[in-house]
């Protein structure tokens, strides 16, 4: 009976590489990356085909038990697979890294979508880094009077805003790194969810004086959260995991 990553993120392949020399383990992505880092253990890529998919995939290949550690904003496959597991009865547990906390010097504006960050941006400043990834570039093609730095992993597609860089990269990244950059680009404000994880580009700001427009997190529709792949495994070795 085998263990399903539903993946994408670090704390996804730390935790198949503590678990699969423990469990048959098979991580799920998404196949949005060309070249994604693969975790130890089987991989599988590609939609499940919504919940009646994943629900249909659970009972077919015997899933024992489901780790949603999917990036935190990744809200629709999280949804889909608390829906599954529910009609299923596989014990679900979630991995979500903590979100960041402003601490003295910084200048957060917390915002609850990208639309939302969109209307209040031009407010704030005028030459903004974007760090939303390149799925969120369309909301900003319609902000007048700002140029944009955006960085993300693959090159963006679909709508984007006029005064555009595309920077392509992928973290972690460096405080000096990023402190370069943002002075380097004269970048007065900065956008980016809520992801947790490295704060890089947080620390940098601060350093900087740059406000930061921070987009919350969705709500995580499970009841069994950790926050990480360690404590998931240990989940994993009791029977409810
Ligand atoms: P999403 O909006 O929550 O999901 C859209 C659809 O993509 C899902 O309905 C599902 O298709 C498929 N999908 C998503 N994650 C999957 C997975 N791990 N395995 C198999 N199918 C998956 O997802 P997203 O925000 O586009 O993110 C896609 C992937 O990139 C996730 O694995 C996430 O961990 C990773 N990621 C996302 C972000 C972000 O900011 N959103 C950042 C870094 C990494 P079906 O309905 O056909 O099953």
């Amino acid at each position: 009976m085998r263990v399903l990553i539903l993946g994408g993120t670090g704390e996804a392949r730390r935790l198949a590489g503590l678990i699969a020399g423990e469990f048959p383990v098979v991580s799920s992505l998404a196949g949005r990356t060309s070249t994604p880092l693969l975790p130890a253990g089987r991989v599988r890529i590609g939609g499940f085909g919504g919940v009646a998919g994943l629900a249909g995939y659970l009972r077919d290949t015997g899933v024992r038990a489901v780790v949603d550690a999917t990036h935190p904003f990744a809200a629709v496959i999280s949804r889909n697979a608390a829906e599954a597991c529910a009609a299923t009865g596989v014990p679900l547990l979630v991995l979500r890294r903590p979100g960041w906390t402003a601490g003295p010097g910084d200048e957060w504006h917390r915002v609850a979508s990208l639309p939302e960050a969109a209307a209040l941006l031009p407010r704030l400043g005028r030459r903004v880094f974007l760090t939303t990834g390149r799925q969120g570039l369309a909301v900003f093609a319609g902000v007048d009077g700002c140029w944009f730095l955006s960085r993300s992993v693959e090159p963006p597609s679909g709508a984007v805003p006029r005064n555009l860089t595309v920077l392509l990269g992928r973290g972690p990244f460096t405080v000096e790194g990023e402190r370069e950059l943002i002075a380097g680009h004269r970048i007065d404000v900065l956008v980016t969810k809520d992801s947790g994880g490295s704060a890089a580009k947080l620390t940098a700001a601060r350093e900087l004086g740059v406000p930061v427009l921070m987009v919350n997190r969705p709500v995580v529709p499970g009841t069994r959260v950790v926050s990480t792949p360690e404590e998931a495994a240990a989940w994993l070795r009791t029977p409810d995991g």
